[in-house]
């Protein structure tokens, strides 16, 4: 196609403001996808996203349009969307697409108005030089608050009422003037055909037919099947094999020119093949210098994953696998003297993590153990002491006035350190720094119920401060259990030792014998429980001898046991790690 009538986009927004929906809109007018065979969420295709409800991977998509701008003559043009996801943990996947893109919709919901994700998307895209279309959605709800939040957008991009477009996702309202704003404001995109290969890998994925398939954007020259390339960081040198375009499905291309967004495969097998970020240039690129690519996203929380049926062969490739889908995933081979090997992977919260853990889990068949989710602590060793050092993050939060006072109360009971305010419309913006650690677990929800469900957070790293913090052991039956260990503040020791105590207690079913639960600092036992033993015949309680209620009781024990790991003497449960977090 035409340079001059392609256009580069995507949609970005606070999660549930609606930009799946109102990319299916867009694949409804632009006749990508019939009428009559459009679902909900069209672009969101893993099966966790549709039971989630939510995105978690970007997802491209290539459309046609023919514009019908009044004043022009109507013109075919090729729109290339991006969808993003929305929630802070997959934030890595918006600004990947911003560099594949010239221009971003940013939708906000008119009953909910600016949130911490709209705030820290938009930096974003400003930061890439976007060109910005600002749209309130859900119009068509009987409490959408069109005017004031035209009033916030207004304030916060500096721009007129009228330049702030209204839709409905759901009813289709106002939605092909979108379209048409797009091809009016988003400029069509530069590069030369003629030039030397240069593009950029934005995303991987990984199919059992291809291999690993390269999403990229085209900014110079012009790739196709039997062109000779060569990945600038790794230095692989390839063949390709297939190029083509995202249309629900890879659709096989003659090839991809400057401007362009599609997909190429090249016979590579793994991530250190196909490297998002990547330039992609010809054999032997004259003098190309590489796109800047990403900055590599820093785990926040680490977990250990181990596979039940300790098949770890199978779970490292099931991770490598993984990893060519999601480029933030990182892990490494650990070895522990409960569950034997495994690894430890870092995430870039918890969302992040149960979602990895639910992928592995069905896409891979695996049955898995995953250990207590905690931050980034690190040890340092000054004389004879140990220092632990957190992960600190400015933390932003975005909630309507009225609940000002509770959600100030919340950080501060979490150590955040208070940094400023600002008001935008009718809501203020505070902005604190706080401990990952303090953060990352429960605080939303809390804050989530302090203001009605309406405040929202952001957060980003800045840096590793030391704390006063000690770390926690566990024994269970005598046994110290290196899985358990958990670094608190000092202040909070007892208490969490204490509560460590009660909840094992409640999650580790009883044993053949008495079993204590110990919770200890330096060897000092801050608090103790004991779970005393079974009684030998569960099914003795039953009168009389209904065969097959006794039969079913045993067959429920059984599959009990499958999910139990034996660490020492004791059963404890697979799932026990998970379990104490939610209680
Ligand atoms: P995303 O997280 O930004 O991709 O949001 P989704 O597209 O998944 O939508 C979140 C929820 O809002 C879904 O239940 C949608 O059906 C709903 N929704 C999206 N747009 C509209 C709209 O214009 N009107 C109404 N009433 N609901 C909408
Ligand atoms: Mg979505």
């Amino acid at each position: 196609m035409n340079q001059f009538n392609i256009r580069n986009f995507c949609i970005i927004a606070h999660i549930d403001h609606g930009k799946s929906t109102l990319a299916d809109r867009f694949l409804e007018i632009t006749g990508t996808v019939a009428r009559d065979k459009i679902r909900p969420q069209m672009l969101d295709t893993m099966e966790l996203e549709r039971e989630r409800g939510i995105t978690i991977k970007l997802q491209p998509v290539t459309m046609e349009y023919e514009s019908q701008i009044s004043n022009l003559k109507s013109q075919n043009y090729v729109l290339n969307l991006i969808d993003t996801p929305g929630h802070v943990d997959f934030s890595y996947e918006v600004s990947r697409t911003l560099a594949a893109c010239e221009g971003a919709i940013l939708l906000v919901d008119a009953t909910r108005g600016i949130q911490a994700q709209t705030l820290a998307n938009w930096q974003l895209a400003k930061a890439h030089n976007l060109v910005i279309i600002p749209v309130i959605n859900k119009i068509d709800l009987p409490h959408a608050a069109v005017a004031q939040v035209e009033e916030e957008i207004g304030e916060l991009l500096q721009v007129p009422p009228e330049e702030i477009l209204k839709v409905s996702a759901k009813t289709g309202e106002g939605v092909k003037a979108v379209l048409e704003k797009v091809i009016k404001k988003v400029p069509s995109p530069k590069g030369e055909r003629g030039e030397e290969l240069k593009a950029l890998i934005f995303d991987s994925c990984y199919s059992p037919f291809y291999g690993a398939i390269a999403y990229v954007r085209v900014f110079e020259g012009r790739v196709q099947k039997g062109t000779k390339i060569k990945s600038l960081a790794t230095q692989r040198v390839g063949e390709v094999l297939e190029v083509g375009e995202f249309k629900l499905k890879y659709v096989p291309a003659e090839a991809l020119e400057a401007g362009e967004i599609g997909y190429l495969t090249s016979g590579a097998k793994n991530i250190r093949e196909i490297q998002v970020g990547d330039t992609i240039s010809s054999d032997s690129p004259a003098q190309v210098s590489p796109i800047p690519g990403f900055k590599k996203p820093q785990p926040m929380v680490f977990a250990s994953f181990y596979a039940a049926g300790s098949d770890t062969l199978l779970l490292r490739q099931a991770l490598e696998k993984l990893q060519l889908n999601d480029s933030s995933l990182s892990f490494e081979p650990e070895n522990s003297a409960a569950f034997g090997q495994g690894f430890r992977c870092g995430f870039l919260g918890l969302l992040h993590l149960e979602i990895a853990k639910s992928r592995l889990e069905r896409e891979y068949n695996l049955d898995l153990i995953v250990t207590q989710p905690q931050v980034a602590y690190r040890e340092k060793t000054i004389g004879a002491k140990i220092e632990y050092q957190e992960p600190w993050v400015k933390l932003e939060i975005i909630t309507p006035k009225e609940y000002l006072g509770p959600v100030m109360e919340l950080a501060q009971g979490r150590r955040a350190i208070y940094q400023n305010t600002k008001f935008l419309g009718d809501r203020a913006i505070l902005e604190y720094e706080a401990p990952l650690g303090e953060i990352i677990i429960d605080f939303y929800d809390k804050l989530k119920s302090q203001s009605s469900g309406y405040a929202s957070q952001n957060y980003e790293l800045i840096e590793w401060r030391p704390g006063d913090l000690i770390k926690l052991e566990v024994l269970i039956a005598g046994e110290k259990i290196a899985e358990f260990e958990r670094i608190v503040p000092r202040s909070r020791a007892q208490r969490e030792a204490k509560e460590l105590a009660q909840k094992l207690k409640n999650l580790i079913p009883r044993q053949m014998f008495e079993v204590s639960i110990q919770v200890a600092v330096d060897g000092k036992i801050l608090a103790r429980e004991d779970i005393s033993a079974m009684k030998k015949d569960v099914t003795a309680k039953l009168y009389g001898g209904d065969i097959t209620r006794k039969n079913k009781l045993l067959k429920k024990q059984a599959a009990g046991k499958k999910r139990m790991k034996q660490i020492g003497k004791v059963q404890i449960p697979n799932n026990v790690f998970i379990d104490l977090l939610r209680t």
